[in-house]
């Protein structure tokens, strides 16, 4: 029997699986990979859309939540609405250390004087090592978000840097923004409170601004420091931080 080595596995799969709609990718997925599959999801447009399909396919399957100590109040409060109103399996996925731990080691405000450590203190190495065991996970990644994700495949291989990796699995890859708000709508999915703010996509609070009519939907993120992606989907796009502006709020223990 030929072993076909996981790259390239996940590249049929990707062929298999392009252009079906999310909800057959994601039943597959559960089937294919059973207690091994994972969401990873802070509760973006995309996440949001791609929870509500799973859930109602595998009621309990975990969602790791990257609890960075730098969200928005809101976002906290959407969290736990999800918690309570769907019974979301949530999994806060926090930094080895804590917020004081942190700012001890680094000082305040990482986040501007380099938030590519920041993302990987706070985000990347909390992640790998919450994925580490498990065989896949899924994520809200589009094409259309971004012209650094606009080659992301149905199915992908991830390498975790401790060795070894998983599967990730993007059900939304060939969806655009207004389909995933057509999908907000018909389904009469909650809302995170920032959206109608001028926050289409939120991310850490010191990170995130809003952006005006016309403005690309990830165009507050990062704003003005060049950087457009955290690092956890490193296989797509690598973080780059051209400029540093002082942003606030503080994160906690800032
Ligand atoms: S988004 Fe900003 S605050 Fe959050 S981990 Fe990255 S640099 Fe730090």
């Amino acid at each position: 029997m030929v072993t076909v080595p996981p790259p390239e596995q996940a590249a049929l799969w990707s062929r298999e699986l392009e252009g079906r709609e999310p909800a057959e990718v994601i039943r597959w997925a559960v089937a294919q990979f059973g207690d091994g599959l994972v969401i990873g999801s802070g509760f973006g447009k995309d996440g949001l859309v791609m929870l509500d399909i799973a859930r109602k396919i595998r009621p309990d399957i975990p969602v790791l939540f990257l609890e960075t100590g730098c969200h928005f109040a809101e976002t906290l409060q959407f969290r736990d609405r999800l918690r309570h109103d769907w019974n979301a399996n949530i999994v806060d996925v926090r930094p080895e250390l804590s917020p004081a731990e942190l700012e001890a080691r680094y000082g305040a405000d990482l986040f501007a004087r380099d938030p590519d450590r920041c993302c990987a203190l706070r985000k990347v190495e909390p992640l790998q090592h919450a994925l580490r065991g498990r065989r896949a996970w899924m994520t809200g990644l589009r094409r259309s978000q971004h012209a650094g994700r606009g080659q992301t495949s149905v199915v992908e291989w991830q390498e975790l840097t401790a060795g070894g990796g998983l599967f990730k699995v993007n059900p939304l890859a060939g969806w655009s923004l207004a389909q995933v708000e057509a999908y907000l709508d018909e389904h009469h999915l909650p809302r995170h409170p920032l959206w109608a703010q001028g926050y289409p996509s939120v991310g850490c609070a010191p990170c995130t601004s809003p952006v005006t009519t016309g403005e690309a939907e990830r165009a507050g993120r990062w704003r003005g420091r060049g950087k457009v992606e955290c690092g956890i989907h490193a296989t797509v796009a690598p973080p780059t931080r051209m400029v540093a502006e002082p942003v606030v709020p503080p994160c906690e223990g800032s």
